[in-house]
């Protein structure tokens, strides 16, 4: 296909626009790091996987096989019971945290919901869209759940059935919420009907490497664990996974049975190249891959934190976390290095990406910065 040369000028300006965006991020938790080439082809096919990946469908330009493999891997990662497990590629993490709150509605419609004051602003959104009454949680000062005062506010509220949303790595701190804590809190009240959520958007694709490790799978107690694709993993397009136990979806299934399809997912046509981008990185990596680039991450980090704090900068960062926290920056290096900003503190995530050198160079600006700042605050007095 030819195209005019407006057309090839627009579109070469604006790739320019997204190398140079893409070469200066050290704030948004996502990998650029991926090869995909070996794929394009697959763009020349009209991909849809709509329906349920583990069914039949007549529909058949999909890549359903490949989604289930996807499914199996992170599965078998979060050591859910291979004979009750099950799950789709979805648009991302916020649609998993939507299905993963979705079948726990339908499994108790009288629950209530609680959540941290850290948790991802998904969570609300979902919450508010399936009118499930919801207490937010106070969050401690690394961003982790106050397991206190989740057992305070349960204990009010032991007549209901209650969904807990957990968070492994939350989004500015990178915090993580102790799964097998809650399933502790809950038994001791003698809350049967409870449901755990884990939003491991962030972390949960490298939460099984950590060293300790926060309890977040399903042997912990989960009940459904969600994670986004492009950001440890990388993506071109975004995606998520949702993992859940088979058992749960079948009640979902069966409730909408009478329009006489397993329409089991949120969407009805559903990315069938992302499932494709995802298994290749998985085949590319495999679990050892996964862990050395954890490794990496957290190597970066390390150095980020040490080289920070040498030039007098209060940073930290949770146990086993790839998140750098500290005061924030001014709007310039804000902007220049686009750094999520929330309340007093910023942060840089190590993704496998990130290289000491970039670090080296943010750490200068920082200083260049400190070293002009004494003169501006003198200005400032006149
Ligand atoms: C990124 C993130 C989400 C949302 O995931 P998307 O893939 O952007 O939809 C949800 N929860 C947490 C903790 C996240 O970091």
């Amino acid at each position: 296909m030819n195209i005019n040369s407006s057309i090839a000028n627009r579109l070469s300006d604006l790739k320019d626009k997204i190398k140079n965006a893409r070469d200066s991020f050290l704030g948004y938790p996502v990998s650029k790091d991926f090869d995909y080439s070996p794929l394009y082809d697959f763009l020349k096919y009209p991909i849809n996987n709509l329906g349920d990946p583990f069914e039949n469908s007549t529909y058949k330009v999909h890549t359903h096989e490949i989604e289930r493999e996807v499914v199996n891997f992170f599965a078998k990662l979060f050591r859910a019971n291979p004979n009750d497990y099950w799950g789709y590629v979805t648009n991302g993490g916020s649609e998993s945290n939507l299905y993963g709150l979705y079948i726990a509605r339908e499994m108790y419609p009288k629950a209530m919901v609680y959540y941290s004051e850290s948790t991802h602003y998904s969570v609300k959104k979902n919450i508010h869209l399936l009118n499930i009454p919801s207490i937010v949680i106070r969050s401690q000062e690394n961003g982790e759940i106050d397991y206190d005062d989740l057992e305070e506010t349960l204990k009010f509220n032991r007549h209901k059935p209650a969904i807990v949303l957990a968070t492994h790595g939350t989004t500015m701190k990178e915090a993580k919420d102790d799964v097998s804590e809650i399933k502790k809190i809950l038994k001791k009240l003698a809350i049967q009907d409870h449901y755990i959520h884990c939003d491991g958007a962030l972390s949960g694709t490298f939460g099984a490497f950590a060293e300790p490790q926060t309890p977040f799978d399903f042997v912990d107690g989960a009940d459904s664990i969600s994670i986004s694709g492009h950001k440890f993993i990388g993506s071109p397009i975004p995606a998520g996974v949702i993992i859940t136990k088979r058992s749960l979806r079948d009640r979902v299934s069966k409730g909408i049975s009478y329009i006489g399809s397993l329409d089991t997912t949120i969407t009805g046509s559903r990315n069938g190249h992302s499932p494709l981008f995802l298994w290749y990185a998985i085949q590319q990596l495999g679990v050892e891959g996964l862990k050395v680039r954890y490794k990496y991450s957290l190597d970066v980090a390390k150095y980020c934190k040490k080289e920070l704090q040498r030039i007098g900068i209060e940073a930290w960062s949770n146990p086993g976390s790839i998140t750098v926290v500290f005061p924030k920056v001014t709007d310039h290096l804000k902007n220049k290095w686009q750094l999520a900003t929330e309340d007093d503190v910023t942060h840089i995530i190590c993704m496998p990406n990130v290289t000491k050198d970039q670090i080296d160079l943010f750490v200068e600006d920082i200083k260049t910065e400190m070293e002009s700042a004494p003169l501006k605050e003198e200005l400032s007095y006149y």
